[in-house]
Order: C-alpha cells, then structure tokens, then sequence
C-alpha cells in the first residue's frame, strides 16, 4: 500500500506501565503511579459532581467549538473567545500545528530533550526536524534561533520542560521572541503553568498579546486531573486561531470532558491546593536527592528528574517491584536519569524509601 514514506520507521506510543498490569505481575495489593504526571489528588469534587449530574442523552454530539468552556476561559484568562481553540487534549492542538503548518521542504525547531509528540507529529508530516541539545536541562534559546531559517515554520518551546522541569525566565523568552522571525510560529507548551511559581516566570497572556506569532498551550490534564477526559486548549492572535480551526475535527472536545472542565476551572482552591502540595513534594525529592548526592533539575511542574547514574530500567524495574512506578529515562532519552511524578507527600515518602534502598542494596554511590 501506498503509506507515506517518512512513517515507516515511526514508532507507536509506549505508554507507562498500568496500574492493573503491574499489580499482576509482580502481585502487589498496591501500586502508586509515579510516571505520567498525573495528579495525586485527582481532581475537584466539583468535577465530579458534575460529570454525575449528566443526565442528558449521550446520543447527541457534542459542542465541538465548546462555547460555555470557551467563554468561562476567555474571561479567566482575559483572551478573546476567538483567541482560543481546544483540543482533545492539548496533544491534538499540537497534532493540529503540525497538519496545518509542516510538509516535506519545510523544518521545525525544538529542543533535544523535551516532549516527543512535536518530533512525532513533524515526523508524521514528512517536515526536517531541528533539535538544539538542552543546556543544563534549559532551552538553549540563542542556538534554537541560529537553527532557524526560511524554511523554518514552527519552534516549539516547552516551559516548564518536560522531563526536565526548567522554565524559561521572561527575559529570555522576549530577547528570543523579538529576534525570531514574525513569520515563524512559536508554540509555547505550558501543559504545566499552573504549578509554576517562580517569580521571573513570563506571563503568557501578555507574550501572546504582544507576539501575533505566539501560540500558548495548556491543558486541563495536569494540574485540572482530568486526564482521561482529554480537554487541552491553545489560545494565540485571532489570526493565527482562525488559521487553525479547520484543522480541528468538529466533535473534538466532548460533552462530558467539557462540562468537568468548566466546573474544575471553578474551583481554583483546589488547584492552589495541589500548587501548594506540589511544591512540599519537591522539596521532599531536593531534600533526598541532596542527602544521597544525586544530581536533579530544580522543577517548576510537577515531576522531578533526578540522576541515578546507572541503567534507569534497572531502577525503574526495582521501585516497580516495590510497588512505585516511575518513568525509566530511557523511554525518555536521558539514560541514567529516572523522571518521578511528585505524588502526596505519603506516596512521596514511600516512593524515597523505594529509592534508598536501592541506593543501599547497589551500592552506586560516588
Ligand atoms: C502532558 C503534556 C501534554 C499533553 O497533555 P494533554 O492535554 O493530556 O494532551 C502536552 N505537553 C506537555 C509538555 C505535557 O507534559
């Protein structure tokens, strides 16, 4: 059959271990899952309660163009309604970028590491792909732009960046955003905004106000726990949004994912809750990592990549025998490293004590 060329080599999406397949193999009563950067807590009540209340038909499609969501964001966050487009899950604004911007002949610009779906989809869609090499676990930005050239159409910048946790500071992201090219698009990943708390962390809305090349993405997967429900957005100039919504399937954004979301984004004590508690997990991980002399990325979201200086699966395959699972850097190409979900300070406790105990019966410390 007549496949496009560039998807023969690409590899399909290996997701982290199951709950229900790990308590299988290794029959433990309990696992605590550690690897996808889902939240501890789950999500708010409010959600719930809604998602609950649902009594209308399921027969009928959805708002794909998720009015009542649209408008409610639109004034949390100051944007106009036709500033923001939504995806199923922020994944599919990225898959949408990608259809609508990247062919054979043209390039794309991102970082080596950071989060695989921009590489994925400019593979999918046959475009160059230019990653610039991490500096300390930062967007190296001056290279990203010497990368840059006519053929460019869109640089991706993850901030937070995962696996790596570093922001951009705002300094940096305007001396980067007043040299690149206006004709360039740059997507700015914020899947982790809200756990951010770090003062010379930019403000999106006015970048995106003041840079009609911008698109910022976030998503009610992260700190809004509704990962299964899928609802991410994009909010960027109108011009730029109306491109792009085209691009988007009609009945992207479903019904019940929609209503979870407008009652989460209701609830901002719960999402000040889980900041809060994430920032008291980090500390956790900083306070072990520096009593064991591992070496670990300061995170603003809510995860933490931390160095063991081995084969990570050998770690990874352990804390899952105790009942932890973590993401192994080797899925995540950072061998050695091992990316652990900030969990509830109770799940955080237990996953350290997983990890000191490793430490003990290998013995690998320098
Ligand atoms: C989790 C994540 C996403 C995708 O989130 P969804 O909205 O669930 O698709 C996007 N970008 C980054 C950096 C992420 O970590």
């Amino acid at each position: 059959m007549k496949w496009k060329k560039q998807i023969a080599n690409l590899k399909a999406y290996q997701p982290g271990r199951s709950i229900e397949s790990v308590k299988k193999e290794y029959g433990l009563e309990e696992i605590i899952k550690l690897a996808s950067n889902e939240n501890p807590f789950g999500s708010s009540d409010r959600a719930k309660e809604w998602v609950q209340s649902y009594t209308s038909s399921y027969a009928i499609y959805p708002d794909g163009y998720a009015t009542v969501l649209r408008s409610a964001l639109s004034e949390f966050l100051g944007v106009k309604e036709t500033q923001l487009i939504f995806g199923n899950g922020s994944d599919e604004v990225i898959l949408m970028i990608s259809r609508a911007m990247l062919e054979p002949g043209k390039n794309t610009v991102m970082a080596d590491l950071t989060f695989p779906q921009y590489r994925h989809n400019a593979a999918v869609e046959g475009a160059e792909v230019r990653e610039v090499p991490l500096v300390n676990g930062a967007h190296d930005l001056e290279a990203m732009l010497a990368a840059v050239d006519e053929q460019t159409a869109v640089v991706w910048l993850c901030s937070p960046n995962n696996p790596t946790g570093i922001y951009i500071k705002n300094d940096e992201l305007i001396q980067f955003l007043n040299k690149v090219p206006q004709d360039v698009l740059v997507v700015l990943d914020e899947a982790y905004h809200e756990y951010v708390t770090a003062d010379d962390y930019y403000n999106a809305v006015e970048i995106a106000e003041q840079y009609p090349n911008v698109i910022v993405l976030r998503t009610f997967s992260k700190i809004y726990g509704l990962a299964s429900f899928r609802v991410g957005y994009g909010f960027g100039s109108e011009d730029v949004i109306r491109a792009l919504e085209p691009i988007r399937e009609p009945f992207n954004v479903n019904t019940l994912g929609a209503g979870a979301a407008l009652a989460a984004l209701s609830d901002q004590e719960f999402v000040e809750m889980c900041r809060t508690e994430n920032k008291k997990g980090l500390e956790q991980f900083y306070q072990f990592c520096q009593s064991e002399n591992l070496d670990y990325y300061p995170s603003e979201g809510n995860f933490v990549l931390i160095n063991f200086k081995c084969d990570s699966d050998d770690v990874a395959q352990y804390l899952m025998r105790k009942g932890y699972i973590v993401r192994s850097g080797n899925a995540l190409g950072c061998p050695g490293a091992v990316r652990v979900t900030i969990g509830s300070q109770e799940q955080n406790e237990g996953a350290i004590r997983a990890m000191k105990s490793f430490l003990a019966e290998n013995s690998i410390r320098q």
